[in-house]
């Protein structure tokens, strides 16, 4: 960008803009729209998820933020000032990858002072700075250390460490748990989240991508459902799992548990349906059905049903294993049960937005 186009676009910056803003974004790649249309808007701060089906366009928004990708239509802010043709070094942003991307042979220190020293912060500065940021992550002392002389989560929290210690206004970080096993990804959750919060008030924000709805509903403030290039929906994790929008939203953030009433669509989640044995005189109100456990999960915490229905759907009913054993809940297997629920757990839904047929 020019400098004056630069200088006319500090003035015109709005105060309360938002951090990040996404106006009708579009991206294709040949035959592939990977980014349909995409509207979005970041506040400063926000620990923001964007959620989806592998291919549904999350990585590629990703990297329209940090300007690795031009979009082909649209328009991209970052607090207010329009950066779409600005390329990544001229935006204020850092990536943080799955594979973290470590230099093998500096230290931690040196991996995490490395954006500092290319800035040319004097040493003394880089290594107040490296330091402070090494105890956010909580590795005081380990600076010395190489890449290879850490676990898989003290790597991951290197590579946050260095991105962070740059101050960005906003940090991207693209499925960055995916590589560690479910008990490390879900104290490293907890952890990065803490990290946030600690950071929040220097105003990162956090664009965090991953296709697993439970880390996008323990994590966010806000996310948003892509599918197939476009958002479904945005919301609190609160309101995007108890008051889907669309069936495809339902369905990705949790279970589908769709049933259909005098020609509604509506969603019931399996913690909120009562199972009973009382399956014997066949129901399919607006608040019950009546069927055949067809399946059984048993999953130590809780136990997962699924329900063949009378009128020929299925729900998935979860119960948590309060008095319940393994043998008692496999045993359900067969059985007919009346299913209820309370009105307002039935969700309206609209349909799933037809596919796209066009590929232009
Ligand atoms: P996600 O991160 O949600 O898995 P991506 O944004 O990576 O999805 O990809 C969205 C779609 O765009 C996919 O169909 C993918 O194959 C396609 N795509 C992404 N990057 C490229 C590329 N560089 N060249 C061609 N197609 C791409
Ligand atoms: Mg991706």
């Amino acid at each position: 960008m020019a400098i004056q186009e630069h200088a006319a676009a500090v003035l015109t910056a709005g105060v309360d803009a938002p951090d990040v803003r996404l106006v009708g974004v579009r991206k294709a790649y040949g035959d592939v729209v990977a980014v349909d249309g995409v509207d979005l808007e970041i506040a400063s701060g926000e620990f923001f998820t964007l959620l989806g089906p592998s291919g549904s366009g999350k990585t590629t928004t990703l990297r329209l933020i940090a300007g690795f990708e031009r979009p082909d239509e649209g328009r991209i802010e970052l607090a207010g000032r329009d950066v779409t043709g600005r390329p990544p070094y001229l935006r204020n942003v850092n990536t943080v990858f799955q594979d973290y991307a470590l230099f093998p042979h500096m230290t931690v220190a040196e991996n995490v002072g490395y954006g500092l020293r290319v800035r040319g912060v004097a040493r003394r500065d880089r290594r107040m700075r490296v330091d402070e940021i090494l105890k956010v992550v909580q590795l005081p002392g380990l600076g010395d250390r190489k890449p290879i002389q850490l676990s898989g989560g003290q790597r991951q929290r290197v590579a946050l460490a260095r991105a962070l210690v740059n101050h960005p206004q906003v940090l991207l970080l693209d499925e960055p748990l995916g590589a560690l096993d479910l008990k490390l990804r879900q104290e490293m959750q907890i952890e990065l989240k803490r990290i946030q919060r600690a950071v929040r008030e220097v105003g990162i924000t956090f664009v965090y991508v991953t296709h697993d709805q439970e880390e996008a509903l323990t994590m966010s403030d806000r996310l948003a459902v892509f599918n197939d290039g476009r958002i479904e929906q945005i919301g609190t994790p609160a309101a995007v799992y108890e008051r889907p929008e669309n069936a495809f939203v339902a369905g990705f953030v949790g279970a589908s548990n769709v049933i259909r009433r005098s020609g509604r669509t509506f969603t019931v989640r399996p913690e909120k349906i009562r199972m009973t044995n009382d399956g014997g005189t066949r129901r399919d109100d607006e608040n019950g059905a009546t069927g055949r456990i067809r399946d059984v999960v048993y999953a130590g915490m809780f136990t997962r049903y699924v329900v063949d229905l009378d009128d020929g759907g299925e729900l998935v009913v979860v119960r948590q294993n309060l008095e319940t054993s393994s043998t008692e809940a496999l045993d359900a297997r067969g059985r007919r049960v009346l299913l209820e629920w309370r009105p307002e757990h039935a969700i309206e839904t609209k349909p799933k937005r037809e596919e796209k047929h066009e590929s232009s």
